[in-house]
């Protein structure tokens, strides 16, 4: 059986259209599967028009969360409920074209663990977003020697994959890498993005930009070693400085450069305040783990 996974934030207008376009899909292939909603905290009635859906196909199962816990939660949940052989995830608003769905599963088939899908073009987007994620995949692939570009959280897993990702606590999990970290026989797909079936995209900068660090910091600790690399260099810095303005000192030139002097205080004070700030992001991160709350809040089910 295959699960299906949709994370879905007020979607209420997409979500009988995305139901009925992926069963009538499997039904046609003859592919087994159960399609599992996860309402991420939506404040329009998503979870109502999931209730529809299930009166209307009995394969269809609904999670409420009791707020916005975030798709990557959204994905983890669904991960947790799916009692498929092979779990796919993709999005709610039809942009990731659900006939690929059949290619996919025809590929878990012949053996590969992990089914990729590849975005061939970034569909509407502004450029400053294009740029950015480029510099992004390219920060995560220097890092961490994950190349991601281009990747999306469209994918099959199989059942093994899933269970290794389910037993990986992150409270924030960052689930197109982790896929790709656990290796197996994996292959790519390629597709197309389509426009927005209905409603708007959830991203603004600020979120995907708190995204990215958030998973940058997740998967690497490089910025730490950054930042003894920045106080090293300061530190040659300085001792050539001293050793210079020591010498000057007893070769009887006075010593000059008052504001060299506040200079060098600023680029100080700066470097050390963001040496400290990197190292408290990670504190924050680990404090956020420890607390060890639950990842997600289920508040009413359908089917389940
Ligand atoms: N989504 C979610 N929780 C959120 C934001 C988005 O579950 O906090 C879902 C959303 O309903 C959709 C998918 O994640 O099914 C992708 O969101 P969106 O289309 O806004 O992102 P984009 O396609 O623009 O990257
Ligand atoms: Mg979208």
């Amino acid at each position: 059986m295959l699960t299906v996974i949709i994370p879905a934030y007020n979607e209420a207008d997409n979500i009988l259209i995305t139901s009925e376009t992926i069963c009538q899909i499997l039904e046609d292939n003859q592919i087994e599967y159960e399609l599992i909603f996860i309402d991420d905290g939506s404040k329009d009635d998503t979870f109502e028009k999931i209730k529809c859906a299930n009166q209307l196909m009995q394969n269809i199962k609904g999670y409420k969360f009791s707020r916005n816990f975030g798709k990557e939660m959204a994905i983890s949940a669904g991960l947790n409920f799916s009692k498929g052989e092979c779990c796919a995830v993709l999005d709610c608003d039809l942009q990731h074209p659900p006939e690929i769905l059949v290619d996919m599963y025809n590929k878990w088939l012949e053996g590969y663990k992990i089914i990729e899908g590849i975005k061939v073009n970034r569909g509407k987007e502004p450029v400053i977003y294009k740029f950015f994620s480029k510099i992004f995949y390219n920060i995560i692939y220097k890092l961490t020697k994950l190349d991601l570009c281009n990747s999306s959280d469209f994918k099959l897993l199989d059942r093994q994959v899933v269970d290794i990702i389910k037993k990986m606590p992150e409270r924030r999990p960052f689930f197109r890498a982790m896929s790709f970290w656990c290796g197996f026989k994996s292959t790519k797909m390629e597709y197309e993005v389509k426009e927005r079936k209905y409603g708007m995209t959830k991203w603004n900068f600020q979120g995907l930009f708190r995204y990215a660090l958030s998973n940058i910091t997740s998967f690497s600790s490089a910025p730490l070693q950054i930042v003894t690399i920045l106080g090293v260099i300061f530190m040659i810095l300085s001792a050539y400085l001293g050793s210079v303005t020591l010498y000057k000192y007893f070769m009887g030139a006075a010593v000059e450069g008052f504001s060299t002097v506040i200079l060098l205080l600023l680029i100080m004070g700066g470097a050390l305040m963001t040496s400290l700030g990197t190292i408290g992001y990670y504190i924050g991160k680990i404090y956020d783990e420890i607390k060890l709350r639950p990842k997600y809040i289920i508040e009413d089910q359908i089917n389940a």
